[in-house]
């Protein structure tokens, strides 16, 4: 059989396109991702060695099922792809390399957690305001710096970063930096943007190694390049330097990540940097009726920043879009839940063929409650994680002292728990040795004896060689033994054992549901490294929505937006479709923000592939307290053709934009109630009908001015805001009392001035 069958003329053009760069930039549901898939069998058809080709996926979960899609076709050579996130494909070569730039083999890999703890630490010894220096916000401004390339020393040298931050009234920023980065050194420990950054100084410093992972990947992939950050673009772009056989693909108009530091430019420039670049077109969308189609073309022609292209369907026209109100959150949930249901039936669909997509997390709580009440299924991605408890970070932090004894944030987290009478002044004794003479952490406990009185120095003694016996069961024992023996012999599995309330009932089913994980996977024939040290490399790099126990079960799949990338799904709803929600507040300050917000969108639309629904609740609660909310602008950028309303929209039908018309009576609203903060129900602002005066036809409006007053046959009472053009086609533009904003012809409007 022709394996490339699947393939469109221009799909299998990009496919068997195999040497030099190529460059393929279309739409959502195009096949770029197929192509990828497809391009890599045929590659491995062609007699590549696997181990020569590198294909970087946006998610785990992505770089698993390309995997098994090729395994079909060539059968278990696929094992042996490189493929992966940037993240975890780089973490797996640092692991070989890190001697070279003076990390441990083993070292440590920090999650948000463990750096926003560490952050708070170095702010708490620096004296340093946490309003002013809020650890999210150090964060974001150090990781931006190492996406960017800046290290310390030169973030601390740069005249215009440094007159950024003050005028900031952040000065310190700098040295925050500086010393963050010292303790991560000295624990042995890189956070994510380390693992590329450390790739890019590995690979900058060590041009022997350079070259043996350019001729090692004599092909290289990228899906979803539209949101490659600067870190990423250089690798990319180094490690491909010598064969050129790189091939991209993306589609600018899902650039999502922007807020991370993912740079658009990069597909961009792609052609700047590769002038003889072979560029293919995928037009066609496989994925979605040509109601979504058009309707997700008619949301990106909104931007004035995208590369022209040209997205058709030749599937079915397919049902309109159903927009929904509802008057809170709740109602939006249960409306979600019984559609659900109701759809499910009526076309015979699993729980897996729906999705609801929605911009915060936040917004999840309502969904769920509603779905439970209805026995939906479901499941929830990127919500507190199977890996972010509280017991099971516990366990996995003997586990990462065990093999990276230096891991200060693990050691803090479990030197004294179970407790064995390591007190918070101990600890802070030990931290300050440390510092002070620029000491391991791990040097310092093993000569506590001159630094703690007696029994202090004792118990950190005894604490150090227990790590010190782990160390010597994990030399010799497989994962899931020396896990077992690390949870015994901590005293982790005793302590929750004996607390026998349903929490501590639950934390402790937990720890074994984790040391069953990891027994799986010292049992997986796949792999040829089954350590207890790759499952916590492993562990550290899943994404959320890689940690899926059971990816065959019947559940509907709850998650963000940003989360949705590259998925598809029956049926989608996109919940929340509101003002300062989506588009979120903290975009609406520039157009590049909005714009980015509208990708967003353009994404969620993408996502179905027959039936859409959107939603919008006139009310919710944010941050603890009830809001009116009006309808999303995005919804009003909707080609209307495209859409179905389950409800009567608060003006006449015939009026054009129902969601503008909706926004001004929202306003109108508001401004009338403020300042009592009030419940809005959907009735209550329904326009009140307008009793329509008797004897109405187009009058003499020759006398209208602005600032008149007047009254419409159908549209009521309001005032002239605007004239403009030449008689008789004079337009007006009146404010009107119960609708807001219109603008009117006079020549044909019943109108009188009152
Ligand atoms: P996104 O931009 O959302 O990442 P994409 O361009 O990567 O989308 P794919 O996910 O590769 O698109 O393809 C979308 C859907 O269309 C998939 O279900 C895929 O199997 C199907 N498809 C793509 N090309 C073809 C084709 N030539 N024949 C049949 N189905 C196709
Ligand atoms: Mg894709």
């Amino acid at each position: 059989m022709d394996y490339l069958a699947g393939l469109n003329p221009s799909q299998r053009g990009a496919v068997e396109q195999t040497q030099g760069p190529v460059m393929i930039v279309a739409g959502a549901g195009s096949g770029k991702t197929r192509v990828i898939t497809y391009r890599v069998a045929h590659l491995i058809r062609q007699g590549v060695d696997p181990f020569n080709i590198l294909v970087l996926t946006f998610t785990n979960k992505a770089a698993k099922e390309m995997r098994e899609r090729i395994m079909k076709v060539v059968g278990s050579e696929a094992k042996n792809i490189w493929m992966g996130t940037f993240h975890s494909v780089f973490a797996r070569i640092l692991r070989s390399e890190a001697e070279l730039i003076g990390y441990p083999r083993n070292f440590t890999i920090y999650d948000t957690d463990d750096t926003k703890s560490l952050l708070r630490a170095i702010l708490r010894e620096m004296n340093l305001d946490d309003k002013l220096y809020n650890a999210n916000h150090v964060y974001g401004r150090i990781s931006s710096a190492k996406n960017n390339l800046i290290s310390p020393q030169e973030y601390n040298k740069n005249e215009a970063i440094m007159a950024e931050d003050r005028a900031n009234g952040r000065p310190q920023l700098g040295e925050i930096y500086m010393t963050y980065a010292q303790r991560c050194y000295r624990a042995g420990a890189m956070d994510f943007d380390d693992l590329l950054f450390k790739t890019n100084v590995l690979l900058n410093k060590h041009p022997d190694t350079l070259h043996k992972y350019q001729h090692q990947f004599k092909y290289l992939m990228v899906d979803e390049y539209q949101d490659t950050n600067f870190s990423q673009y250089l690798i990319v772009k180094r490690l491909a330097a010598v064969h050129e056989n790189i091939c991209v693909v993306g589609d600018d108009a899902q650039s999502i990540y922007a807020f991370r530091g993912a740079n658009i430019q990069n597909i961009l420039n792609f052609q700047k940097d590769y002038p003889d670049v072979q560029v293919f077109k995928l037009e066609q969308n496989y994925r979605s009726t040509k109601m979504i189609v058009n309707a997700a073309n008619s949301i990106i022609a909104n931007n004035k920043n995208q590369l022209e292209k040209n997205v058709f369907s030749d599937n079915e026209d397919g049902e309109k879009i159903k927009v929904s109100r509802a008057f809170s959150d709740n109602e939006e949930g249960k409306i979600v839940a019984e559609a659900i249901l109701q759809e499910k039936s009526l076309k015979s669909l699993v729980y897996k063929d729906f999705a609801i997509l929605y911009r915060t997390n936040a917004q999840s709580r309502s969904l769920e409650e509603a779905l439970r009440k209805l026995n939906v299924p479901y499941k929830l991605y990127g919500g507190t994680s199977f890996y972010q408890r509280k017991e099971i970070k516990d366990l996995i932090s003997y586990f990462r002292l065990t093999f990276n004894p230096n891991d200060e944030e693990a050691l803090k987290r479990v030197i004294n728990y179970p407790r064995r009478g390591i007190g918070d002044t101990t600890i802070e004794k030990l931290m300050v040795a440390a510092d002070q003479n620029n000491y391991r952490l791990w040097d310092v406990l093993a000569n506590a004896g001159s630094i703690l009185d007696g029994r202090s120095a004792t118990a950190v003694v005894n604490f150090a060689t227990m790590i010190q016996s782990f160390q010597a069961v994990a030399k010799n024992q497989s994962a899931f033994d020396t896990a077992m023996h690390i949870a015994q012999h901590s005293g982790l599995l005793k302590s929750l054992y004996e607390d026998k309330s349903v929490e501590g009932l639950s934390r402790y089913e937990n720890i074994q549901e984790l040391l069953n994980g990891i027994k799986e996977f010292s049992e997986r024939e796949d792999l040829e490294e089954k350590g207890l040290d790759i499952f916590l490399q492993d562990v550290a790099l899943l994404t959320n929505d890689d940690k899926d126990k059971d990816p065959n079960a019947d559940t509907v799949s709850l998650m963000t937006i940003h989360a949705s990338k590259g998925l598809e799904f029956n049926t989608v709803f996109i919940v929340g479709m509101e003002e300062n929600l989506f588009p979120s507040q903290l975009s609406l300050n520039s157009r590049s923000e909005l714009e980015e917000e509208r990708r967003l969108f353009y994404v969620a639309v993408t996502r179905a592939e027959k039936k859409l629904h959107i939603s919008y609740a006139t009310s919710r609660y944010r941050w603890g307290s009830l809001n009116n909310c009006e309808p999303s602008r995005f919804l009003d950028e909707l080609a209307p053709a495209c859409l179905e309303l389950d409800f009567k929209p608060r003006v006449p039908a015939q009026q054009e934009s129902g969601f503008s018309s909706e926004r001004m009576a929202w306003q109108r609203e508001e401004s009338f109630s403020k300042p009592k903060p009030k419940i809005v129900k959907t009735t209550s602002i329904l326009p009140k009908a307008h009793v329509p005066t008797a004897g109405f036809a187009p009058s003499d409006t020759s006398g209208l001015q602005v600032g008149m007053e007047v009254e419409h046959e159908r549209f009521g009472f309001g005032k002239v805001v605007n004239l403009e053009g030449n008689r008789p086609d004079i337009k007006a533009t009146i404010f009107f009392k119960e609708l807001g904003q219109k603008q009117l012809l006079l020549k044909f409007a019943k109108l009188r001035i009152v």
